[in-house]
């Protein structure tokens, strides 16, 4: 019985050629690009492209929660009309597809649209002032919408005068492409199961983004 379910996951991570009757495989690779935020310089550090058979990925390199990865080969590129082509894990892309063609049919004011981005933006920090988890835009579960008007504030618990811009533009209630909890935007994305970075609870407020869990 141990042995059968071995073989199938060896199996799965293989791919096989038949040649002669002679089979030859290859590993099934991960790829992707990432980096990490240090928090002392305020910059991203440590640039590297990785390339590793699947059944070597971490646990930090997989999402529980939707079995998406961080890898290049999980994710599916969307187009749609007026905007640069997305990437988003395949396992989300027919709702995100179904979401973002909703909202264009409807002419909602959708500026720009970011997904998939690796990187080691959150978690703890390392000695070096290093970041060392990834985002929920590594596994391409998150989505940046009009950058521009809704950036990311710190020292944000309510929104006051006191919360801090860190990064994307000044987000601006009641202007055509900032976000509020009434826009059209916001309220199709949590309609089809997605929370709004701008009602997270905590420090900081991502008016920009969205995701499963919000962060
Ligand atoms: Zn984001």
């Amino acid at each position: 019985m141990h042995r059968q379910s071995s073989c199938v996951s060896v199996a799965a991570t293989l791919v096989c050629l038949l040649y002669c009757g002679i089979a030859f495989c290859a590993e099934t690779l991960c790829s992707y690009s990432t980096y990490q935020w240090n928090v002392r310089e305020r910059k991203s550090v440590g640039h590297v492209n990785v390339v590793k058979p699947y059944r070597e990925l971490t646990a930090a390199e997989k999402d529980g929660a939707s079995g998406c990865t961080v890898c290049e080969e999980d994710q599916v590129e969307l187009t749609f009309d007026g905007l640069r082509p997305i990437k988003v894990c395949k396992h989300i892309a027919p709702r995100v597809q179904k979401i973002i063609g909703e909202l264009q049919r409807r002419h909602a004011p959708l500026q720009d649209v970011v997904a998939y981005r690796v990187g080691m933006t959150r978690g703890e920090v390392d000695q070096a002032g290093n970041r060392t988890g990834f985002s929920n835009h590594s596994f391409g579960v998150a989505l940046d919408i009009n950058t521009d008007h809704n950036g990311l504030y710190d020292n944000c618990i309510t929104i006051t005068p006191s919360c801090r811009l860190i990064k994307g533009g000044k987000w601006e209630p009641g202007r055509e492409f900032s976000l509020t909890g009434d826009s059209m935007i916001v309220r199709e994305f949590k309609r089809n199961g997605f929370l709004w970075g701008g009602e997270i609870a905590g420090k900081q407020k991502d008016f920009m983004h969205f995701s499963p869990t919000g962060y």
